[in-house]
């Protein structure tokens, strides 16, 4: 059982896929865009045609695409895995998706007597190609444990949170309240810099103040240099996470007065004024609404 197929290779799923190579895995990939797969291919990864024909014969198929939409194409569009995908087949979905789109995936593949394994992951595309990835899993223990081979390679931590939906759960708690945190950094940064601060000043004050997170961390120092440079996770990607969060808030809070929602609002600008880049790119857009207010 060592055959895997491997779907999305974006910045995260290419040294996903690579993982698998490196571990003497049998691999076939698919992306939407073929030339992304062309070093995996040179390394001896199997190109398939379409995800239908990667996960043709595979013991495991291993997703990692943008959202649910690409993951709907993906598994079950035209040529979508499933198509091919043989009874006992894991299908394990590691792209970040709504909670809606994880529950009514794993029941239609499981229908299809698929065995559906819910592994968003925590990491930035750096661990992914390290293999450091953390898992957070949602699937029956019988499964996971039938997964893990699949998932070793990949990773350094697997967090088992319960049922299929758990690990998405999980995931779309985590990000939402990243989205939070770098949103308000931005403004908070924003704000001693109109106030003319010493920033060099706010930035230590910062990192050995209680309002630093890992987070906040990693985003103050390049937020107020505006080094952008490599984006590693875009304002489309965490727009979306927290609109999935959101959504599932309201599903289960939906009395509460969510402060997501005002993150939600703030990476839909900053998803409109750049999509594609760092979602850091959030103070750019809280300065440039400058202007005294008396
Ligand atoms: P990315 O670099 O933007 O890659 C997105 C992937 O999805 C690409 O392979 C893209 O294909 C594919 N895709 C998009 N729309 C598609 C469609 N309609 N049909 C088929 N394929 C489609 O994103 P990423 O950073 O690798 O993120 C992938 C997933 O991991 C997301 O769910 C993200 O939220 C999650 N995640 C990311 C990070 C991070 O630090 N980047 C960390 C944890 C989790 P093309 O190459 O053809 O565009």
């Amino acid at each position: 059982m060592t055959k895997v197929a491997f779907i999305g290779l974006g910045r995260m799923g290419h040294g996903m896929a690579g993982r698998y190579l490196d571990a003497s895995f049998t691999v076939a990939v698919w992306n939407r865009s073929k030339a992304k797969a062309e070093d995996l291919i040179a390394r001896g990864a199997r190109w398939g045609s379409s995800p239908a024909d990667a996960a043709s014969n595979a013991d495991a198929i291993v997703t990692m695409v943008a959202d649910d939409e690409a993951s709907r194409a993906v598994w079950l569009g035209k040529d979508g895995a499933a198509s091919t995908a043989k009874a006992g087949t894991l299908a394990i979905e590691c792209s970040t998706v709504s909670y809606r789109h994880a529950l009514d995936l794993a029941r239609e593949l499981r229908g299809r007597g698929l065995i559906y394994i819910d592994s968003p992951v925590t990491g930035l595309p750096d661990a992914a190609a390290g293999g450091k990835l953390t898992l957070l899993v949602g699937a029956e223990l019988a499964d996971l444990e039938r997964a893990r081979p699949y998932l070793a390679p990949l990773s350094t931590t697997i967090r088992h949170f319960g049922a299929v939906g758990t690990g998405t759960v999980y995931k779309l708690i985590n990000n939402l309240m990243g989205a939070i945190q770098i949103a308000g950094i931005a403004e908070g940064l924003a704000i001693a810099e109109q106030a003319g601060l010493d920033m060099k000043l706010v930035l230590e004050a910062i990192e050995t103040g209680v309002a630093a997170s890992p987070q906040v961390l990693r985003h103050s120092k390049r937020m107020a240099a505006r080094n952008f440079d490599g984006a590693t996770f875009t304002a489309a990607l965490r727009h979306k996470d927290a609109a999935y969060a959101v959504a599932l808030a309201e599903s289960l809070l939906s009395d509460a007065p969510l402060i997501g929602r005002a993150a939600v609002q703030a990476y839909a600008r900053a998803k409109a004024y750049a999509p594609d880049d760092d979602e850091g790119k959030m103070i750019e857009i809280v300065s440039r609404a400058k202007g005294k207010k008396t």
